[in-house]
């Protein structure tokens, strides 16, 4: 069977993938037999990094043709990732308007925790952190975005926080937040929204198969891949796991090879 495609890449036009490169990515995804790739870069406005910046779109769009002339075997799609886009209906709004999407991710990365905004990649470093009641604050974050009727397609990424669990602390279980996550699943199949497994460039599936057989249960329809990658070498890392997994919790490919995975 061959792999799905890579629906969650991030280039040089990211700001926070410095070894980012779109036509080495082209080259990778072509030289694994790919059938599509979509460069969904991150608009972030919520600023907790050093070195954050918006996406020059002309730029990228530029760079799209490009590699469209240059890899005529790949179908190349454009994309964003939103980052709390119920954060910034305007800023989201005018992203969405710059230019043809095909792809558009909603992203959580961060909470409002104590008054100010935290990643999730930040949590280990906050001492004494309640770990588990920040995770909870994350959902009903994702729960929030999902309600906001904000226009993305894609539920990215939904158990994120699991990334940089705290050692030492009693293992993440989905388990121990059903109720939250069913509540965000539900309102995403209502919503016609699509789930994303993120493989984390190989490491973590962001969901696991606990999840994606909740979503079936929930109503919801379809199911996308994602790397999440930063660099070329990590495109569609951890699919040939993800695929099977989603296919044990129930969806299966389209005659379309380019399409979504469907129940
Ligand atoms: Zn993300
Ligand atoms: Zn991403």
């Amino acid at each position: 069977m061959p792999l799905p495609p890579d629906l969650h890449v991030h280039t040089e036009w990211s700001w926070d993938a410095p070894k980012g490169d779109m036509e080495g990515s082209c080259e990778r995804a072509l030289e694994l037999g790919l059938p599509a790739i979509a460069f969904t870069e991150h608009a972030d406005w919520a600023l907790v990094h050093e070195g954050q910046h918006a996406v020059d779109l002309a730029g990228y769009f530029d760079a799209i043709e490009r590699c469209r002339s240059k890899f005529k075997g790949l179908r190349i799609m454009t994309g964003i990732e939103l980052g709390e886009p119920h954060w910034f209906p305007k800023e989201t709004a005018e992203v969405l308007a710059a230019g043809p999407l095909d792809r558009v991710h909603g992203s959580i990365h961060c909470i409002r925790w104590e008054g100010k905004m935290l990643d999730a990649s930040q949590f280990r470093q906050r001492a004494g952190l309640d770990f588990p009641a920040a995770v909870r604050e994350y959902f009903r974050e994702t729960l929030a975005m999902v309600d906001s009727g904000q226009p993305f397609e894609t539920l990215a990424h939904l158990d994120y926080p699991k990334r940089y669990w705290l050692d030492g602390l009693a293992p993440y279980r989905e388990k121990d937040y059903e109720a939250e996550i069913r509540a965000i699943l539900s309102a995403a199949a209502r919503t016609g929204r699509v789930l994303e497994v993120n493989t984390t460039r190989g490491h973590t599936l962001c969901p696991d198969i606990t999840v994606v057989r909740w979503w079936r249960e929930e109503g919801g329809q379809a199911v996308q891949f994602g790397s999440d990658a930063h660099r070329p070498a990590n495109v569609a890392d951890g699919f040939l796991l993800a695929t099977q997994m989603v296919e044990a919790a129930g969806f299966k490919p389209a005659d379309d090879p380019t399409d979504l995975w469907r129940r």
